[in-house]
């Protein structure tokens, strides 16, 4: 899915491209139709999912029709003043080829400049709890042409003990309005808040984002040829009681599980070749403990519920990086400690790039002690000139689209 596939209208498109977007995210595929449709969003999303972009556009789109009334037409509100700026920001890069107005309101700067701000008029307003419902008490904010409001990281709101301010201000707000909440979970004081905020709304669920403090993440650079070997290493020598192993393909999830029983490990293994019985046999075994390993690929350990396992290992790295996310989410579940694994060779760097960035962090890179990294390649493990030229190709355009999401 492309972003031209929505109905979007070409100054939103043009600053989408600008940004430097390829494609929409998955809470993005799924929200902006039916937010464009006007109907209400409840998602469960955390940040790094691109949410923020999933309410702007429709609603930016929605703005763009009719004419602008001098009172605001949305409110965003967001637990905190940094996340408050960040949003404006966004929605102002996503408008800046519209007549829309943007405005950020939060605490801590001049009450007198923002009612100014305010009494000029404004399309959108993004804006923490407290200093919105100052000014709308010193009248400076009308809600009457409000058609649109989005309630950000209501979990956090919850914490922060904003609810109260909260419905106060929505009290004020017309009846007859788009509505969408996002919140990273949702405990019953939020699932509470879903039934008097929103009507019908369409459930959006990610359960990918940023992973749990817990993981201790680490990355092992080798050599292509040496992966194998790693893998037996680390199995034997961490103390490992279950392992969900990651592959990139097919074949090498079978090779991988053929060498580890070759070394007795007890390993089941599961990807699409198989029919479902025998993917539910595996991962029986997994389950019970029968098996100390599990080798899969990507695709099939999807939609799988495999948890308390100590160990992920990316055999592969993931060619998304929310994938990454995802994958390591796995372990640390339940407030264990988990660890995570990504073998990573020169060819990976990219994408590794993209994981970090994502993550907002780099990953400690480690090497084993005592293993033999110089072992050199078999000639049959060589790759041609033609493949590197072409691998290097590759890594050159992704680094290209990375530096284009960084660049501010
Ligand atoms: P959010 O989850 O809204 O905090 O977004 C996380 C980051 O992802 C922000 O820096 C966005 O600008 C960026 N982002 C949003 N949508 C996309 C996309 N479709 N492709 C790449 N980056 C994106």
């Amino acid at each position: 899915m492309q972003f031209q596939d929505f109905d979007l209208s070409e100054p939103l498109l043009r600053a989408v491209r600008e940004k430097g977007f390829q494609k929409p995210t998955q809470v993005q595929e799924q929200t902006i139709p039916a937010a464009m449709e006007g109907r209400d969003v409840l998602g469960t999303a955390q940040t790094g999912t691109g949410k923020t972009v999933a309410f702007l556009l429709p609603s930016l789109k929605h703005m763009l029709k009719g004419k602008a009334p001098k009172n605001p037409r949305m409110v965003v509100l967001a637990p905190t003043r940094e996340l408050a700026v960040q949003i404006a920001e966004e929605a102002e890069e996503l408008s800046k080829h519209t007549h829309l107005r943007v405005l950020a309101v939060y605490g801590g700067t001049s009450i007198r400049t923002q009612s100014n701000d305010l009494r000029r008029g404004v399309d959108l307003i993004v804006a923490t709890p407290g200093r919105l419902l100052d000014q709308m008490r010193r009248g400076n904010v009308s809600f009457k042409d409000l058609e649109i409001f989005v309630l950000d990281e209501a979990d956090r709101m919850l914490d922060m003990g904003f609810i109260p301010d909260i419905d106060e201000i929505v009290q004020r707000m017309p009846e007859k309005r788009q509505t969408m909440l996002f919140s990273a979970t949702m405990p019953q004081p939020i699932v509470s808040l879903t039934y008097k905020y929103l009507k019908n709304p369409l459930r959006v669920e990610i359960d990918t984002a940023v992973p749990p403090s817990a993981i201790n993440q680490q990355i092992f650079p080798v050599p292509k040829h040496l992966k194998e070997e790693l893998l037996i290493e680390l199995l034997k020598r961490e103390n490992v009681e279950s392992a969900l192993v990651f592959t990139r393909t097919k074949a090498e999830a079978d090779v991988v599980t053929r060498k580890l029983r070759e070394e007795s490990m007890s390993v089941a293994v599961i990807h699409g070749d198989f029919h479902q019985k025998k993917r539910m046999s595996s991962l029986e075994r997994f389950r019970k403990g029968n098996a100390r390993i599990l080798v899969a690929t990507n695709v099939a350990a999807r939609g799988l519920d495999i948890s308390d396992i100590t160990h992920v290992v990316n055999y592969d790295v993931p060619d998304e990086a929310e994938n990454y996310v995802h994958r390591i989410g796995r372990t640390a579940r339940l407030d264990k400690d988990g660890v995570a694994w990504t073998f990573v060779t020169p060819e990976d760097e990219p994408l590794i790039s993209g994981i970090e960035y994502l993550l907002g962090r780099e990953i400690e890179r480690v090497t084993l002690p005592d293993f033999d990294y110089d072992v050199p390649a078999p000639s049959w493990a060589k790759p041609s000139a033609k493949t590197l030229l072409k691998r290097v190709e590759r890594s050159q355009s992704k680094i290209d689209v990375w530096k284009s999401l960084t660049r501010k």
